[in-house]
């Protein structure tokens, strides 16, 4: 039966604990365990072996060797050492939103949940925050998904740009600023267009949005199912665009966290909120304490 890596820590360095002290070996070989569980969780392989260098930097002092239950005590240097790689800089889920209108760009590949998120991120700005927000589609090459985001809008009762046809994105981009300046909207998000993979016919379109209407945040939504992949659309997007952070999606998936990790480590970038389902109330902060508890099982 699969365990878990808490119960396999702890099992492990419980059983060396029954022979006395502990040595640097004993260490080494139960980090084994949490580098397998990490790559099991599909942490990339240089994150994984970083990581677990700092825990055993951390592990290998005398308080763990000596403590009566080291299992245990590795397993807490683990957990706070992912919640530590885990954490950004300020409060999660915490956006720069001041000074009105505060353009919020959108990106990602299609199908990731980037215009689900627009909207989930839309009603909780609306509910929790109290701000005005407007939205608009700047996805020109698929009328169903300016359509998907005003039906969407009108669901959660969040204003969208009327569709005019014709325009191109930065147009629609400029209409949308204008729009929220003059109707006194605290937020516009501009829901970009995706592509299955990445195009850079695309990212320069991106760009010149980005250019035109200098987003304040610039988030990046990724299906967190997708594990490695999750990661290098990432490094892409940041290289590129240049994002401010990322929300993960289907995050109420089986997938094990582990690319919150990766992409943690390998961005540096912070994730601001995990999508945790289809609904519209599906969108929660980002909590470095509970992905740590998911990797470690
Ligand atoms: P887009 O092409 O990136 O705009 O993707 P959509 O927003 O249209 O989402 C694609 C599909 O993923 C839709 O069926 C969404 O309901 C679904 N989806 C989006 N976010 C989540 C999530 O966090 N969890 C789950 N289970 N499904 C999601």
């Amino acid at each position: 039966m699969f365990e878990n890596l808490s119960e396999r820590l702890s099992g492990v360095f419980d059983r060396l604990s029954k022979q006395g002290a502990l040595s640097d070996e004993d260490v080494k070989t139960a980090l084994r365990e949490v580098r397998v569980a990490l790559l099991e969780a599909d942490v990339s392989l240089p994150v994984a072996r970083d990581f677990v260098k700092a825990v055993q930097d951390k592990a290998t002092g005398q308080t763990v060797t000596r403590s009566v239950t080291p299992g245990q005590q590795v397993v807490k240097i683990v957990h706070d050492e992912l919640v530590h790689v885990l954490a950004g800089e300020g409060e999660p889920g915490e956006l720069k939103i001041d000074n009105a209108p505060a353009p919020i760009l959108m990106v990602g590949l299609q199908g990731s949940g980037k215009t689900t998120t627009t909207g989930k991120l839309a009603k909780r700005l609306t509910e929790k925050n109290g701000k005005r927000v407007l939205m608009a589609s700047l996805d020109i090459y698929r009328p169903a998904a300016m359509e998907q985001l005003r039906v969407l809008g009108q669901q959660i009762g969040v204003d969208t740009l009327p569709i005019v046809p014709g325009e191109n994105a930065v147009q629609i981009a400029k209409r949308a600023k204008q729009q929220a300046t003059l109707g006194g909207y605290d937020v516009y998000m501009l829901d970009t267009a995706g592509r299955l993979q990445i195009a850079q016919t695309l990212m320069q379109e991106i760009e010149d949005v980005r250019d035109a209407v200098n987003p304040r945040e610039t988030l990046l939504v990724v299906d967190g199912l997708t594990g490695q992949v999750a990661v290098e659309v990432a490094e892409e997007f940041d290289g590129k665009i240049g994002i401010s952070g990322v929300v993960l999606t289907r995050m109420d998936g089986d997938g094990r966290g582990g690319a919150a990790l990766s992409m943690r480590a390998v961005t540096g970038k912070p994730i601001k909120f995990v999508g945790l389902g289809e609904k519209m109330d599906a969108l929660e902060t980002f909590e470095p304490d509970r992905i740590a508890g998911r990797i470690l099982g």
